[in-house]
């Protein structure tokens, strides 16, 4: 270790006391991601109790030239949250900053910290007879600093947004240690620049969050979730177009699910059983919701049956009860799970024109055909917002072969389409590189100026999201 580090971790140790600077052995969690695509070396881990350690750990990172890599649930996908492999990089986990600040009903809102567990907002919110709309695979372990610094998105964007728009106010520790606080829970503030949405989505390099209050939504008392089968893409797509026209805003999910994925599931995931008893090759799963108790199901099965005859889709099953609800949803949610068991996933997250989602699907399977039976396609996701995660399946030990190369046809055919190679799950080091050619020029100066304006020594997690030169 050098000697900086060795004074940071001296005076780190003095100011959140020694069971918080942890190495070795304990460092581990810390230093691998979720699906242990990646993995770092880290020269210890900080874990800071509030904010005002969190704002004396910065100042010191920042008298040291100390780099800190701001850590939550550690789920993220890109490569953001976990140290380089140098061993001089610090993890600053904000997992013991976890309470819960204040719960307000009558004003739509709720205060955390940034370490508490999305699915412990959820549950906060719904005590309060609320609904925080934010739900996602990890909703389990990732943090709410975490979604806020990735700009998270995940099944209900269609009719919420995403994290940018449930968030009313920022608590943030500055690269010089300083706290700005703009916890205020206002609807309305136009008092200048939005700097909130500065931080949101900047995946740890320009602030670390450490506190947020964000807007609840009335609560989803009944839900009635479909699981339809269709021919084609085209025909999901038309059916979302007829949904959207008859549901509208009732409409929180629409995902996409392929033939193959489903038995995946089926096969690879305990318990899980088809929601139809035939495979089909394609399914949408689709999630209506409103603040009544009753009546929606009703209405939503007479314009399904309509939808039937009109024949948009070729069979389907309703969820009866919440067993079956859970299951249609653990077969989406399950899709990576279920194929990592049948080889190695090669995970992505674009997005294009919600017109445009069979095009990619169709352009995506013709370049797979070339690798034969060393890759499958598995596109699944949120078609109600053109976001797929359109993944491979690629034998293990060809992994580090193919999916360099099917991650570039796969952005090519993105380019094409006019798209986004990140849909919702942000940038990190795993498309740092990739972003410049596809950014306008001019968005990537004004990107660096920002970085360096905001973190001019780069101690916040350099290396992640735009390529800044430090000053050493
Ligand atoms: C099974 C699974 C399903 C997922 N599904 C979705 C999905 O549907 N939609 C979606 O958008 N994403 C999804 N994700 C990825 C998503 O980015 C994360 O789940 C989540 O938003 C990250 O939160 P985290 O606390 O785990 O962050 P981490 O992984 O700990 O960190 C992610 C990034 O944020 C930074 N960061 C973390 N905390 C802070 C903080 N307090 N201040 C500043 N920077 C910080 C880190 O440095 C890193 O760059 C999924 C991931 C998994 C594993």
């Amino acid at each position: 270790m050098n000697a900086h580090l060795d004074s940071f971790r001296t005076d780190a140790t003095a100011l959140i006391g020694e069971a918080y600077v942890v190495s070795g052995a304990d460092a581990a969690p810390f230093e691998v991601d979720f699906w242990k695509q990646y993995e770092g070396k880290a020269a210890f881990v900080v874990r800071p109790a509030n904010t005002l350690e969190v704002a004396g750990l910065v100042r010191l990172a920042a008298q040291y030239r100390v780099s800190l890599v701001p850590q939550g649930g550690n789920t993220g996908l890109v490569n953001g949250g976990i140290p380089d492999g140098t061993g001089n990089e610090v993890v600053l986990s904000l997992q013991r900053m976890n309470h819960i600040l204040a719960v307000d009903p009558a004003g739509d809102y709720l205060t955390v910290e940034a370490g508490v567990i999305l699915a412990d907002v959820q549950k906060a919110a719904e005590a309060a007879d609320r609904l925080f709309p934010l739900s996602l695979g990890a909703e389990g372990s990732c943090r709410i600093g975490g979604n806020i610094a990735t700009n998270a998105g995940g099944v209900n964007v269609l009719r919420y947004g995403m994290m940018r728009d449930l968030v009313l106010g920022l608590e943030v520790v500055l690269s010089d240690g300083s706290i700005l606080n703009l916890l205020k829970p206002l609807r309305k503030d136009n008092t200048g620049y939005d700097l909130k949405q500065l931080f949101i989505g900047s995946e740890g390099t320009l602030g670390i969050v450490t506190a947020a209050t964000l807007r609840l939504a009335a609560p989803a008392r009944e839900r009635v979730t479909f699981w339809l089968a269709v021919a084609t893409p085209e025909a999901a797509v038309e059916l979302f177009r007829h949904s959207r026209g008859v549901f509208g805003d009732l409409i929180s999910s629409f995902e996409l699910i392929s033939s193959y994925g489903v038995e995946a599931a089926c096969t690879h995931l305990p318990g899980v059983r088809r929601p139809l008893a035939q495979p089909y090759p394609w399914h949408v799963l689709i999630e209506l919701a409103w603040t009544f108790t009753t009546g929606l199901r009703e209405r939503a099965e007479q314009v399904i049956a309509k939808l039937f005859e009109e024949d948009r889709f070729i069979d389907g099953a309703i969820a009866e009860n919440e067993a079956q609800r859970l299951m249609m949803w653990r077969i989406r949610e399950g899709q990576s799970e279920a194929t990592s068991k049948i080889g190695y996933v090669v995970r992505s997250d674009v997005t294009v024109a919600i017109a445009d989602i069979p095009e990619l699907i169709q352009r995506c399977d013709a370049f797979t055909a070339d690798y034969g039976s060393d890759a499958a396609v598995l596109p699944f996701g949120h078609i109600g917002d053109g976001n797929l995660h359109m993944n491979f399946v690629v034998p293990r030990e060809k992994a580090k072969e193919l999916a360099p190369r099917l991650f570039e046809q796969l952005f090519v055919e993105v380019d094409n389409l006019k798209g986004s190679i990140s849909a919702e799950h942000g940038v990190g080091r795993a498309k740092r590189d990739a972003i410049v050619s596809r950014k306008p020029p001019e968005a990537m100066v004004l990107m660096a100026r920002l970085k360096t304006t905001l973190d001019p020594d780069g101690i916040l997690n350099p290396g992640v999201v735009v390529a800044v030169p430090t000053k050493g």
